[in-house]
Order: C-alpha cells, then structure tokens, then sequence
C-alpha cells in the first residue's frame, strides 16, 4: 500500500513519521518549497508526548523543549483562579518552539519521502484508481489520501464540499523574546483573564519565553496605525507587570498576528480511501491549547488503523470512528472555554473570576481528562 499524505505541517510530518515507524509505504506532498514552520511556541500536553514517545522523538522533544509544571490561570492583576498541575502524569508536558517540534518529525523521516514546491489541486479517477492531481500539473497515484492541509484544507473542499471555517470574533498576537520577566514562576504556563482581552507566556527552551494575547475583533482587522508593539502596549499597560515587561522586550517584526477560526464538528471527514487530519479535519479555537496536539494523536491512529486493516477504506472508517468523538468533545470545550475568556462586561468578569476560582478542582479537572487520553 502506498498512502499519500498533502500538507507537511505538524500533522503532516507526525503522519509521515508514524507511517515510517509502521512500516508503510507513503509520500508527502507539501506545498512550500522548504520543510518550515512559522509561528512561535506550543504547548504539548501529555496526551501529545505519548505520541512523541511512541514514535521514539520525547528524549529529543524534552531536550529542545521547557517542562511545564503547572498550568494557571489569573486575573489581569495575577490574582490566581486555577492552578492546573502538570506533574500527576507519567509524561511531561513541554513548551516548544514549532519549528523545532516540526524538525523533530520530519528529520526522522528518509528524506526522498517529501515531494517539496507542490500544490495540491482536485482528485481525478483514472481506471477505478484515484490521482491526486496538482497545480504544476504533477500527478501522483496512491491507494490511499490523506488532507493533512492545515484550516483552509483543499482536500477537504474536494471531499466535503462545504463552507469556509466559522471566524470565531476574536484575534491573537504572539511573540518570542530572550526576556525573562521578572515575577516569572519556572515551569508554569501562566494566562490572564480581563474584559475581552488575555495575555499568556511560557518559557520554551534554548531561553526563548513564548507569550500570547487574545482579544475580541473583526474579522480582517488590520494593525492599529500606532503599530502592533504599541497597540499592544496600550491594550495591557496596566497588566500584571510580567505583561508589559514581556512586550517591551520584543521586537516589533516578531509579533504575529491571526484571526482564529473553527469548524462546527457536524459531519464524518472520510470519503473511501481519502480522509483527513489535524486542522483539515478538526480546526478548533487555540483555547484549550489541543491543535496541534490532537494532529500528533490522529497521525498516530491512523498509521496505526493502515497498519492492522489493509483496506484504508475500512481503516479510515476505524480511525474516524476513533478520532471523531474526541475531537469534536476538544473543538466544543475549545469554543465554550473562549467564550469564557471573552466576557467583557467588567461585573460578568468579576463573576467569571470567582466562579473559576470555587469551581478551580473540577476545571483543573477537565484539562487533566483530556491530557490523560492515549492515542
Ligand atoms: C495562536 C495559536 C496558538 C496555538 N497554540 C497551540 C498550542 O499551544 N498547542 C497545540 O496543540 N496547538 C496549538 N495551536 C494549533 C496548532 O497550531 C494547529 O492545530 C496545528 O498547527 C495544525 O497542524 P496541521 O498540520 O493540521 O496544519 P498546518 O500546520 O496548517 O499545516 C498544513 C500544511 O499543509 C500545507 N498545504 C496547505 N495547502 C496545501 C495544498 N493545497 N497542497 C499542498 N500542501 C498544502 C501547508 O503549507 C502546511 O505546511 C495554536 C494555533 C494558533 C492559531
């Protein structure tokens, strides 16, 4: 069987690397001319390194990465709601830089498996086979298809057919900086709630501190003329002092910006032998921090369903039956978690606050039962 996996992001170089490590034949059709990430850091919680384990990269993961101990939740001022802790699981949780998680992934795999430079474009059928054909006018023939192709997945448009991904009205920052700020607790992701507006950091490794902001906006917004270092400045100058302290040690030209989209988990992503994986089949709001995380998992399952069913049909069925419920659980939380942090009438904050602060066990709770899933 030679499986053909479109998209070499995160999801794309973790399918590649646990068809590998299962000994299936694949190939990876990416469409930027180099294996790269942007983007900044990511959390990964324990649910993600026991992928990474599986597929024989923590050691690495841990030593290009930062441990996280806790993950609490304040008020702007840094008055503490939750604290999540970290440490009840056999596994780490790390913060790392996407790049490195990415190189981890790919550079496991034999390099001849990516095909670089190509855009995927539409399937064709050609005598009972399917082709996935591609923009430069390339085609590759395959038993079985894999979207790996991030939020805006072609793939899924030519299976599914359906709508764009739903804005969900809110827009994030994110920034690197050696800075380390001086109220820093070590090993704990930290994130602050206001009136729709929040602000999070953690440090990742090589010394890098990861931190990032979310607030309510329009769809497309551009930057504000002051330019985005000083919007941000405005916006949380008078933040628990980490915050400002943390923006003013970044250089402008690294602070990325996005609008976050989701899909409502309404409809199963297979079609025969072509499926989907990590933001094509399940994109969800950043809140729960689970994107990227739950790709690893998916990547892992579906290698493992190709592997046991030699019929991807049916191995597809096996996996979407496997992924689709906890997916659409994490997608659900994710937008029930940012409408929480959204609140901005200052007296539902107030109540938001206390509320998390007497409801703190069961919330910690709830992210400890999506961490101690395995894939
Ligand atoms: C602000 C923010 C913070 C986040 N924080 C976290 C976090 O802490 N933890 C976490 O787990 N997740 C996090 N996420 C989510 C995570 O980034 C995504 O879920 C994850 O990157 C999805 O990976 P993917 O491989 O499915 O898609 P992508 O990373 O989008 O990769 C898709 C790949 O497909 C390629 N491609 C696209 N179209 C084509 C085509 N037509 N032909 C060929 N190739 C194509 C692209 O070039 C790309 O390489 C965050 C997201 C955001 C926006």
């Amino acid at each position: 069987m030679e499986v053909i996996v479109i998209g070499g992001g995160i999801g794309g170089a973790a399918t590649a690397l646990s068809l590998s490590r299962a000994g299936i034949d694949f190939a990876v059709c990416e469409r930027t001319k180099t294996l790269r990430e942007v983007g900044a850091g990511i959390a990964l919680w324990a649910n993600a390194t026991h992928v990474l384990q599986n597929l024989g990269v923590l050691e690495t993961a841990i030593r290009v990465g930062y441990p996280a101990t806790n993950y609490q939740f304040n008020s702007q001022q840094g008055k503490e709601l939750v604290n999540v802790d970290l440490d009840c699981f056999e596994l780490p949780a790390i913060g790392i830089h996407r790049a490195e998680l990415h190189q981890l992934l790919w550079r496991n795999v034999p390099s001849g498996k990516f095909i670089l430079g190509e855009t995927f474009d539409r399937f064709e059928r050609k005598n009972n086979k399917i082709n996935a054909c591609f923009a430069s006018g390339l085609q590759v023939a395959g038993d079985a298809f894999i979207g790996a192709d991030g939020l805006r997945s072609r793939v899924r448009a030519c299976i599914l057919g359906d709508k764009p991904p739903t804005y969900r009205n809110f827009k994030t920052w994110r920034g690197l900086t050696e800075c380390v700020p001086t109220k820093y607790r070590s090993g704990y992701i930290q994130e602050f709630l206001g009136c729709g507006k929040a602000f999070g950091f953690m440090m990742l490794g090589k010394g890098k501190m990861y931190w990032y902001a979310a607030a309510t906006a329009p769809e497309a917004q551009p930057d504000a003329a002051i330019g985005r270092k000083k919007e941000l400045e405005t916006m949380y100058q008078d933040w628990f002092p980490a915050i400002p302290e943390l923006i003013a040690a970044t250089d402008e030209a690294d602070i990325l910006t996005a609008d976050l989209y989701d899909r409502p988990p309404i409809q199963l992503w297979s079609r025969e032998n072509i499926t989907l994986l990590g933001d094509a089949a399940h994109p969800m709001l950043p809140t729960m921090g689970q994107g990227a995380c739950t790709a690893l998992e998916d990547a892992l399952v579906v290698a493992k369903c190709l592997q046991a069913q030699p019929n991807p049909s049916l191995a597809f069925q096996q996996y979407e039956s496997l992924r689709f419920p906890r997916t659409k659980a994490i997608v659900g939380a994710s937008l029930r978690s940012s409408k929480i942090g959204r609140l901005s009438d200052p007296l539902a904050v107030e109540l938001r606050n206390i509320f998390m602060k007497v409801m703190g066990s069961a919330i910690s709770n709830s992210f400890k039962s999506l961490h101690t899933y395995r894939a």
